[in-house]
């Protein structure tokens, strides 16, 4: 018998990527399930990209790439970041990956010994825990409930650094929550960094340009702790490329050549086509994706007007990502026939099973108490869900 590795079974599956496999599965088998699970926009990628990617198959850039990219790709995300953040990164800083998820298993895989501690602010992307669990690093958890936002205070970031603390990880839009630190509070969380240069903190700006309250802030953007943070981003979210698969960091140098010696060992380059498209849409003016931020607002706002209604359901106002995250806990310990509710998983299962709506457990994003909705779906099929949502829930009672 052939046993698995240590590390392995000490890791959680992504709960994200689960329910999306479970929804597909009775999919599959006929049910009419409506998927709220995966955050994934339902969008097209726009054709001026998929034009180039035919391009790019037609003149043979079909080869290995560099590690880190192609230096125009590279080139071009520089100058991204300067014209839509502000911020002075040189090629040689930026590393090209398989995602923004790879870009943060590089950083952390670069940075973290056994024992280091990684602050993470919960509620938190469901990765950053695994990944950080991979390297051997201990998560330290800060809680941000529903009634600040969901966002940490500096004070609440102070108090969780200690000796041992290596990095800090958190996102903004954010996943799960949807909020958007603003600049003075991504400041507050500077002044704390500053005072502590050898602590690293990843920034994940996947959701830059889902904001619905305008004016994207990066924590890179205070001059005084440039040198300490990682800026993450990539094509999935905002060009509707899951599926192509790129994603970034820009960071000092140092840290930038340590995820290309990572990556020359694990995956090298990511794929050349998806490069070559990548680079019109980081040319790209992002006021074109206003029609869909636009598109996505309008159903943040039909979800929300559903949720307010429900009783017991606590939930912010989101002003960024494609996510809604209520505090549902006011259902646990009620029951209809044979479900009983004692936590998130098993009122995900019930909704699945009696009203064929797929969402995620809070439990993997650090949040037990709450479920997340993805709304990147239409706004019929959305009325359809909740309206599934607030029958179901009203057979539970309180
Ligand atoms: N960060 C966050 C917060 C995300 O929600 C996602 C979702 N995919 C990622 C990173 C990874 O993105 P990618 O598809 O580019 O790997
Ligand atoms: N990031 C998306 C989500 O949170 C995609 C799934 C994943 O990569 O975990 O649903």
């Amino acid at each position: 018998m052939i046993s698995l590795s240590n590390r392995l079974n000490a890791m959680e599956e992504s709960a994200t990527l689960a329910m999306a496999r479970l929804s597909r599965t009775l999919r599959a088998e006929g049910k009419d399930i409506i998927s709220l699970s995966l955050g994934e926009p339902d969008f097209h990628t726009p054709q001026f990209i998929k034009d180039e990617a035919i391009r790019a198959i037609e003149q043979n850039y079909t080869t290995y790439t560099p590690v880190a990219g192609y230096d125009e790709l590279r080139e071009k995300i520089a100058h991204k970041l300067l014209r839509d953040n502000g911020l002075t990164y040189s090629k040689d800083q930026i590393v090209v990956s398989t995602g923004a998820k790879q870009a943060i298993a590089n950083a952390v895989l670069s940075l973290v010994n056994p024992g280091d501690e990684v602050i993470i602010p919960a509620p938190y992307w469901v990765s950053y825990i695994e990944i950080v669990k991979l390297a051997g690093g201990i998560p330290v958890i800060i809680e941000a409930s529903v009634e600040q936002d969901y966002k940490i205070t500096g004070q609440q970031f102070e108090e969780a650094i200690s000796s041992k603390t290596k990095m800090f990880i958190f996102s903004s839009p954010c996943n799960p929550t949807g909020s958007v630190y603003t600049k003075e509070e991504l400041f507050s969380l500077a002044q704390v960094l500053e005072k502590h240069p050898n602590i690293a903190a990843l920034s994940d700006e996947i959701y830059e340009h889902i904001n619905f309250a305008g004016g994207h802030h990066s924590l890179a953007e205070f001059p005084s702790i440039f040198e300490q943070v990682i800026t993450v981003n990539g094509a999935s979210k905002a060009w509707a490329m899951t599926g192509w698969r790129l994603g970034y960091l820009a960071s000092s140098k140092t840290i930038a050549d340590a995820c290309n010696k990572i990556q020359g060992q694990f995956t090298s380059g990511t794929n050349s086509i998806t490069q070559r498209a990548a680079m019109v849409a980081m040319d790209a003016n992002p006021q074109i994706l206003q029609d869909m931020v636009n598109q996505f607002e309008k159903r943040r706002d039909l979800v929300l007007g559903y949720l307010q209604k429900i009783p017991g359901i606590k939930v912010n106002k989101p002003t960024g990502a494609f996510y809604l995250f209520p505090d549902v806990s006011a259902y646990f310990g009620t029951s209809y026939q044979n479900y009983t509710i004692a936590n998130g998983n098993d009122l995900c299962m019930y909704l699945l099973q009696e009203a064929n709506i797929a969402l995620v457990d809070g439990n993997g994003f650090g949040a037990p108490k709450c479920i997340r909705i993805s709304y990147a779906t239409s706004e019929e099929q959305l009325s359809i869900a909740m309206e599934r949502l607030t029958e179901a829930l009203s057979k539970l009672g309180q």
